[in-house]
């Protein structure tokens, strides 16, 4: 059993000692059914002793500067790749993940995201001289200033406890924000062995802290901080954005998805099949931009159905034991078991079929899904149009592009997508179709480990982004400066005493400005 070698109630962060609400939360291996450890279920009043430590030490986090977060940020790089093999453990003790999947989609994302963030934060945030047409500030000194916010509340899900739990934790601190991160109380032993590692790479006491817990702890988390960077379900979403509503502070929400992958009849089939395969399959299905849905045209849809087939069948699924031993790990929330047999049942009754799985496995204690293909499938179905987070993949045949185009966008979610062709100027012109966050061409999903590129959904699937300038600057306050130099004149020309000659001349100034309906200058 792979546990956190400190028991998590000694490294969390509870000033004074602070109360929490009793029973403790065991944190379960879902590949095996043992306890991997147990944490604190923090009430309201410990988060605020939290909050106030947060607050106390940010000032000096943002007196650091640039340079120095960055020191602490690559410091915090090397400690994860000389911890790697525990941070793996850890991650697969609570998520029942394959060895790889915490590897590639958890340690490599972090790892490069420390750099990223260390590297880049100065560029995104440092003072900005801004250049104006406006005849009133001639001469005048325009600053943008991106400043911390003061303290980051961020509520991660359970299905990557370090890419999306703690990764939103990294821009935050390299703006000089403090952060209090509220895990999934099924996945919280990451974040506690992050903390770990944030202070043996010389983070300020206070700077990082997890206030480990369930729903109520995230909900007390949104009374005290500045921002809310919230990651999770529709529903739960909801629920943060009208808490930060109440409080007036801004919130950023990455939610779930339905990505639709659409292959057209010229596509490299064995290509697209293997990303189909992959990227329905990679985590168990359990990611926000899983493949959730497949549209292929009618005249390569046997060939494609015959590839995926072949390549689902190979599949292994079980409890991981060590690199290279499952391609399919386990379902990581309890509830989500239910969620998939429930979209796959619904889908049979009116009339899908499954050519590989269908059904749920406990072994050794425990709790897996098969791989699943399903075929005959539509919109009636739930496993076409609601988020199933599970190994599952239906395909559906389609007419043309166009069909493909329509149903992909018949989605209240709009997170990711992908376009399969050999064609790559008509695959880029349909991905500017679909109506999502991202889309790849050729490629799927791919677009997440790009920190360059904006990662945010759209309708349902979210509220702003993750990563490039956006995913840092939502962690700050703008604020305009104007700077007038000491040799100003004593009284600008538009003021009191009003003067009919002056304004005359001011009227005059203003048409030739913007009566004559062309010539759109560079400051403009
Ligand atoms: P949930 O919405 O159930 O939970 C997310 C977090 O919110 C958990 O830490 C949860 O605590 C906490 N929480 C629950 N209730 C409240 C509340 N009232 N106020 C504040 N916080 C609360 O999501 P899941 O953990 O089930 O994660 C899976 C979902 O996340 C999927 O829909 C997936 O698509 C989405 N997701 C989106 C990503 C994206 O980038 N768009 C990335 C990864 C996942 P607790 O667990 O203790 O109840």
């Amino acid at each position: 059993m792979a546990t956190v070698e400190q028991h998590p109630a000694d490294i969390l962060t509870t000033p004074n000692g602070a109360a929490h609400a009793g029973a403790d939360i065991a944190v379960e291996n879902p590949a095996t059914g043992e306890i991997a450890g147990t944490v604190p279920d923090l009430d309201a009043a410990a988060v605020a002793e939290m909050a106030r430590t947060g607050r106390d030490a940010q000032p000096q986090w943002e007196a650091f500067g640039f340079e120095a977060r960055a020191q602490v940020l690559m410091r915090a790089q090397k400690w994860l790749m000389d911890n790697q093999e525990r941070m793996i453990q850890t991650i697969i003790s609570e998520t029942g993940k394959t060895y790889e999947d915490a590897e590639f989609a958890e340690i490599g994302y972090a790892a490069n995201a420390f750099g990223f963030w260390a590297k880049n934060a100065p560029r995104y945030l440092e003072d900005e001289r801004v250049r104006s047409s406006q005849l009133l500030v001639k001469g005048k000194k325009l600053i943008l200033r991106h400043r911390p916010l003061g303290l980051i509340g961020v509520i991660g899900p359970w299905n990557y406890p370090l890419t999306n739990s703690f990764g939103d934790c990294i821009p935050a601190l390299a703006a000089g924000n403090s952060v209090i991160l509220k895990p999934s109380e099924v996945t919280p032993l990451t974040s506690l062995l992050m903390a770990e590692g944030l202070r043996e790479s010389g983070l300020p006491e206070g700077v990082f802290q997890v206030a480990t817990g369930r729903g109520e702890t995230g909900a007390a988390l949104i009374e005290h901080v500045d921002m809310i960077m919230f990651t999770g379900s529709t529903r739960t979403g909801r629920k943060v954005a009208e808490a930060a509503a109440r409080r007036l502070i801004p919130c950023s929400l990455e939610l779930g998805g339905k990505d639709p992958m659409i292959v057209l009849s010229d596509a490299d089939l064995e290509r697209a099949a293997n990303m189909a395969v992959y990227y329905s399959m990679q985590n168990a299905g359990q990611t926000c931009i899983s493949i959730e849905r497949v549209y292929v045209e009618a005249p390569a849809y046997d060939e494609f159905l015959g590839k995926v087939t072949e390549k689902m069948r190979a599949l292994r699924v079980g409890a991981p034991h060590g690199p290279g031993s499952v391609e399919v790990g386990a379902i990581t929330f309890p509830p989500q078991l239910a969620t998939i047999e429930d979209h796959v049942k619904d889908a049979l009754d009116k009339g899908a079929r499954t050519l590989t799985g269908g059904h749920a496995r406990h072994d050794g204690g425990g709790r897996f899904y098969e791989p699943t293909l399903l075929v005959d499938v539509d919109h009636t179905m739930k496993i076409m149009t609601e988020e199933t987070f599970g190994p599952t993949l239906p395909i559906m045949k389609v007419a043309d592009a166009e069909e493909a185009v329509r149903l992909a966008n018949d989605s209240p979610y709009g997170l990711g997508a992908s376009v399969f062709t050999r064609d790559t100027a008509r695959g880029e012109e349909i991905a500017k179709r679909i109506h999502a966050g991202a889309a790849n061409v050729n490629d799927a999903l791919i677009n997440y480990t790009v920190l360059e590129l904006p990662m945010g959904g759209a309708k349902a699937s979210g509220l702003g982004s993750r990563h490039a300038a956006g995913g840092i600057r939502k962690f700050c306050a703008q604020q305009a400066i104007v700077i007038t130099p000491r040799l100003a004149l004593k009284r600008e020309v538009h003021m009191f005493p009003y003067k009919a000659k002056t304004t005359r001349m001011l009227s005059r100034f203003f048409k030739f400005m913007y009566g004559r309906g062309k010539g759109i200058s560079k400051e403009s």
